[in-house]
């Protein structure tokens, strides 16, 4: 089958073709490109062309496509039996890796993809305090759970949506929504509800507005903020957990948490997402306290052990964070001096092995990507998501990126194509 076929058929049975939105290219235009296989920094679709990818299925792969000893543990798992529904050895192994390594989580729960996470991580803060509001960021994304999907980033924005039909006002009447940074407002807050709030949910570092850049004093006044109202401190680190160091944001930050969320890498790929604390906070949780939480899939086998070979892996290469971040510095001075060259107004923001880019014309972004897509280069389809680096990256497809937005941009600032709005 080719491109055109596999879209054909896709949107025949899938809704808009796709099992997740922000995949159906709504804003960058054209068709999206249904991808075959990926290996190391490359994945290929069904006409057979290459892309240098830097979704890397949205920042799970930092080991890039099929690293060998994934693959490796995947296969040997599966001959064992694909699944049990009872504890199994790799559970522990990977709760042990994690739990080593994140000194913070004593005790820790998998389930099988971020959303879970944090459903379970808050359910567990408002268990364990007895309360029932929470304070979540405007522009932070942390799931599609009901009371999550208000002001809930890139998904949404990507469809200009400020929140989800066919979430009632009810379900959201315990979500209080702040400003990323504004110290005065989360004061004001916690003034006027800090008795029934439960828990403040932050992403350490953004990664569902663009890249939204941290910052250590806010954070740090969360955690005082948190202690002094008897809140919970949750690090929804499904994006950032080992993306900067072999390890979590917190511990990268020197901050002391009171939830984790992982997700995405800790899976190695493959669907999982996971929470943890200390054994006094875990320990809410059924079976031995009255926090229910359960799930038919949880710790699947294959998932563990690919998470743990992933694990093994990045321990082995910790060298490899250093280059990542290196080389995506160098990318994004280099697309800011070709843009600036050119007359293109755009803004970058990184940190670490991500980034985004944001055109101050709004028609820009769709153009560039299918200038870049045509090169060769796959961006991540919407300029609210964060594009991610791999261990995979070599010196020369930054080269390649670097050549292919130079073309985008002189293409940009030659032609001042006026695109029409994003059709939603
Ligand atoms: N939290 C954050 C910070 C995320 O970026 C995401 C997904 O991108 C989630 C939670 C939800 O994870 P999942 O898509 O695995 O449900």
């Amino acid at each position: 089958m080719r491109n055109k076929e596999v879209n054909k058929f896709a949107d025949r049975v899938l809704v808009g073709g796709v099992n997740s939105p922000v995949r159906a290219f709504t804003c960058v235009g054209g068709k999206p490109i249904p991808i075959q296989r990926g290996r190391g920094s490359k994945i290929y679709d069904y006409d057979g062309r290459q892309y240098l990818d830097y979704v890397l299925s949205f920042g799970a792969l930092i080991l890039g496509h099929s690293r060998p000893e994934v693959i490796k543990g995947i296969k040997n798992a599966a001959g064992f039996g694909v699944g049990f529904g009872a504890t199994n050895i790799s559970e522990v192994v990977l709760a042990k890796r994690i739990q080593e390594t994140i000194p913070l989580i004593k005790k820790i729960r998998f389930v099988s993809s971020g959303t879970e996470a944090v459903m379970g991580a808050i359910r567990l803060a408002r268990g364990v305090t007895g309360k029932n509001k929470i304070i979540k960021f405007k522009g932070s994304y942390h799931g599609h759970a009901d009371y999550l999907l208000k002001n809930a980033g890139s998904g949404l924005a990507t469809l200009g949506l400020p929140a989800s039909k066919g979430v009632p006002n009810d379900f959201i009447r315990h979500t209080l929504i702040a400003r990323y940074g504004d110290a005065k407002q989360i004061d004001k807050i916690f003034a006027r509800f800090g008795s029934d709030i439960a828990a403040v949910i932050v992403e350490p570092v953004g990664g569902n507005d663009g890249v939204i850049l941290p910052d250590k004093t806010f954070l740090k006044y969360l955690r005082k903020q948190t202690k002094k109202f008897n809140a919970l401190l949750i690090f929804d680190e499904v994006i950032t957990g080992f993306r900067f160091h072999y390890g979590s944001a917190a511990t990268y930050f020197g901050m002391q948490p009171d939830i984790i969320c992982l997700g995405k890498i800790i899976g190695g790929g493959l669907p999982i997402g996971a929470y943890g604390a200390s054994k006094k906070i875990m320990d809410h949780l059924a079976p031995l306290g009255g926090v229910y939480q359960a799930s038919t899939f949880s710790g699947n086998p294959i998932v563990m052990k690919a998470g743990i070979n992933t694990l093994k892996v990045l321990s082995s290469l910790k060298n490899n964070y250093k280059y990542t971040k290196k080389a995506t510095a160098y990318l994004v001075q280099s697309i800011s001096s070709e843009a600036y060259k050119h007359g293109i107004d755009l803004t970058i923001k990184h940190f670490a092995s991500m980034f985004s880019i944001r055109f101050k014309n709004k028609d820009y972004f769709k153009i560039f990507h299918r200038q870049l897509l045509n090169k060769e280069i796959y961006l991540a389809p919407s300029e609210h998501e964060s594009n991610f680096l791999s261990f995979a990256h070599t010196n020369k497809d930054i080269e390649k990126t670097i050549s292919a937005v130079k073309n985008a941009l002189i293409f940009l600032a030659k032609r001042k194509v006026k695109y029409g709005k994003c059709r939603l």
